[in-house]
């Protein structure tokens, strides 16, 4: 019998339920034990749940407090030396993730303790802790949430599979703390693999009888190191009395499939990235492995095609028999809001469109009809199919996906249009002459402090209690409040301070066709903090210009250029759920040609200097080098695109909040900014050393101080940082600007750190 399965279900609850949970107990409003038995039931329910839409093996283990990663790390003992003196194992945990800062009493000392790193995993924008190993880390398996809740699934009736993270993504996955010499975390494998069959000996002692093992590690570029930890680690595993699913995601496994085929009981592929690699896969398996097919995509909010799922899954069983088939979501569902149920006002108000979205519980749904489809025979789902097929085809046809005229005129994007009329120096010149900006000039990143009144006042907005006419003076007033002060701190170039925004990609999505908003679909993001990305359903235009009222409102009160303040398309793209019916291309270029459209209403209205913001280029980039080339060609042409229709004089700004451009420098010379401005003042100034060797041509300022602490930088310190960054960068081509927007800051602070700084660049100039 072909199996319904799921690897991973969104553990934050249909209404953010554990967020609340975990936030009441961190302000001290709950009990431990209120926590652990919401959580509890958090689960139940979601056991529950799944087991309704149909799934036959609900996922345990993937559950979390916090992080999956950071799980892992406290289940094997990886507690870095900093978080011992927390005798309370829970608040230890939490203290890992999030930073511990508690004053003495008369029985505990005090304690103040930086949260670990975060980093992104793969390609999402989920963040997981970072385990610190130690050069002779030990691991011992402590008291382990998986075979917990395994226990617990089981007596309340339900079919558990467990689910872990691999050792060998673990330990790729983490980064090893200064040792004498530099080692890396995965030479500690063979210390790591006996608590790893250990934990696999209790859950198959718990009555387990298939375990799933995460390794998405499996899906990137392996060096020989890596590929044979992969040999040695499944050899290991393969000797506990379990049979263990690899689950594999977020791409294609490619020629890595040997590395394992031998020494697993079924493999996990992700079909949705890569349908194509289902025929090699069963071909590789030997005759009494599995496959679960990573058919429903666990990324996206779309329906999924069943007439397609059900032809994969069918061809699937054709070669291996109907007893070696799970049905999947292509990963985990965390990546996925909860579901479609909640969107009342998506279904009052675009019921077409929300007959196209499928969420986690709808996708849980899916999978048992692919899953009926083909134990039953089609005319068991006849009903289910036919609604799915109707769906998949209004969608296909509808007025609201295409637009005639937008697919007419990427057609006529000519080469020219990518190109700015005359090269960086011509333009430098002519930029010159106009802006006559001093050396060393100063500007911002375009944010300033989002105050309490400001949030006050959108809500109150949003929700009709104030008029459209006192919203618009009030934001006016916030306006001239930033170019006001910015004046008396005699900044060089000055923003308008983006008070009318709640988020850089949610305020423009608004702005344009093609783009939904929900009420209640929120993903994880990192420990209980949850994003809710707009999605695009249909061809992208402009509605009518966006900025160009504030930006040309701005410029009035001021004799200083104001800088107009865009977001990118790469990164309008990027942090939105995109539809998966059109090339990324396609659907960037046509939010290029939209911004492109602004860019040019912008310098008509006067603005001189305009930025466009791309702080997602980077992490966009495909997990497969081989992949690399293709998306940076379009994702810098619709960067190139969106600012190209301007004048020679018009200087174009773009911003990134990062400064590791190692991989990517190429690509970012040839974005042709004639300013760009990056975060720096955290990392090592020798970070921009590529752009003294790769001679980076055109001006650059890289941030002075950090933004993200309350803490003011005095003079003496940005003033030495400074002169750090003219080792590499000449003088001439050098902005003195912070890390990255202010929004998330307070004004006295703010004040403070902006007038140090223009003092330092006022100190540089005179040194001339
Ligand atoms: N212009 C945006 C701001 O200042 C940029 C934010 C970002 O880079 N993430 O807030
Ligand atoms: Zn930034």
């Amino acid at each position: 019998m072909v199996i319904a399965t799921n690897l991973g279900f969104p553990y934050v609850g249909p209404h953010r339920e554990l967020k609340k949970l975990v936030e009441s107990f961190w302000a001290s409003k709950s009990s431990k034990s209120d926590l652990l038995a919401g959580a509890r039931q958090l689960r139940e329910n979601h056991w529950r749940v799944q087991k309704e839409q149909g799934i036959d093996q609900v996922p345990v283990g993937d559950f979390t407090l916090y992080d999956r990663v950071l799980d892992t790390a406290c289940n094997f003992g990886v507690v870095p030396k900093r978080y011992h003196d927390i005798p309370d194992r829970l608040e230890q945990y939490f203290a890992m993730g999030r930073g511990l800062q508690k004053s003495a009493t008369d029985t505990s000392p005090k304690i103040d303790v930086p949260a670990m790193e975060m980093k992104k995993w793969f390609d999402t924008n989920y963040h997981f802790i970072v385990p610190e190993f130690e050069q002779h880390q030990k691991f011992t398996l402590q008291e382990v949430s998986v075979v917990n809740d395994f226990i617990e699934a089981k007596a309340l009736g339900f079919t558990p599979r467990p689910v872990v993270l691999g050792p060998v993504s673990f330990l790729y996955l983490g980064k090893a703390v200064k040792a004498s010499e530099p080692f890396e975390p995965i030479a500690l494998l063979d210390r790591l693999l006996p608590v790893y069959v250990d934990l696999l000996g209790r859950l198959s002692a718990a009555g387990a009888e298939w375990i799933q093992i995460d390794e998405p590690v499996l899906v990137l570029d392996l060096l020989d190191n890596l590929r044979l930890a992969y040999e040695v680690a499944y050899t290991t595993l393969r000797q506990a009395n379990i049979k263990i699913l690899l689950a594999s995601y977020f791409g294609p496994l490619g020629t890595n499939v040997d590395l394992v085929k031998n020494h697993i009981d079924g493999l996990h592929v992700d079909l949705v990235r890569d349908p194509n690699q289902l025929d090699s896969i069963c071909a590789a398996l030997g005759p009494h492995q599995y496959i679960s097919l990573g058919l429903v995509d666990g990324r996206n909010v779309w329906k999924n095609n069943l007439h397609k799922s059900i032809a994969l899954a069918q061809s699937a069983v054709n070669i291996l028999g109907t007893d070696r088939v799970f049905v999947a979501p292509s990963c985990s569902l965390i990546h996925s809001p909860y579901s479609t149920q909640l969107e009342k006002g998506i279904r009052d108000d675009n019921p077409e469109l929300f007959e196209w979205l499928s969420f986690a519980v709808e996708k849980c749904a899916e999978i048992s009809i692919i899953t009926r489809a083909i134990t039953s025979g089609q005319d068991f789902v006849r009903e289910a199919l036919e609604r799915n097929a109707l769906a998949v085809e209004t969608r296909r046809t509808s007025s609201q996906t295409v637009n005639k005229e937008i697919r007419r005129r990427l057609d006529t994007i000519s080469p020219n249009d990518y190109k700015r009329v005359s090269p960086f120096p011509t333009r430098r010149e002519q930029q010159a002459a106009k802006l006559r900006l001093p050396s060393f000039p100063t500007t911002t990143i375009g944010s300033f402090p989002q105050t309490k009144e400001i949030r006050v006042a959108r809500a109150k907005f949003a929700k009709g209690l104030i008029s459209p006419q006192s919203y618009d003076t009030f934001i006016k007033s916030e306006i001239e409040r930033v170019i006001r002060f910015q004046e008396r701190a005699e900044l060089d170039v000055l923003v308008h301070g983006e008070p009318e925004r709640n988020d850089m990609v949610e305020h423009f999505g608004h702005l344009l066709h093609g783009y939904g908003f929900t009420e209640h679909g929120w993903v994880v993001s990192y420990g209980s903090r949850c994003v809710k990305p707009p999605l695009i359903y249909g061809d992208v235009s402009r509605r009518a210009p966006m900025t160009v009222t504030e930006s040309a409102y701005s410029q009035s009160l001021t004799t200083r250029p104001v800088k107009g303040m865009l977001t990118g398309p790469v990164t309008m793209m990027k942090w939105s759920f995109v539809r998966d019916d059109v090339e990324p291309r396609v659907l960037c270029t046509q939010i290029a040609l939209a911004l492109r459209d602004e860019v040019v209403d912008l310098e008509a209205a006067g603005i001189a200097v305009i930025q466009v913001d791309e702080p997602a280029i980077r992490e966009g980039l495909p997990l497969r080098r081989q992949d690399w080339a293709a998306y940076l060609e379009w994702s810098v042409g619709c960067f190139r695109l969106s600012t190209s229709g301007v004048r020679d004089d018009t200087q174009i700004h773009t911003h990134m909040c990062y400064s590791d451009f190692n991989d990517i420098f190429d690509a970012i010379q040839d974005l042709d900014a004639d300013v760009i401005t990056i975060e720096n003042s955290k990392s090592e100034a020798k970070l921009l050393s590529i752009f003294e060797h790769k001679r980076y041509t055109n001006e650059i300022g890289p941030g002075l101080y950090d933004i993200h602490s309350p803490r003011v930088p005095s003079v003496e310190e940005m003033a030495s940082r400074l002169e750090e960054m003219l080792r590499y960068i000449p003088k001439h081509l050098i902005w003195v600007n912070p890390d990255c927007g202010l929004k998330s800051r307070a004004w006295p602070e703010v004040e403070a750190a902006l007038l140090n700084m223009v003092k330092v660049a006022k100190q540089f100039r005179t040194h001339e």
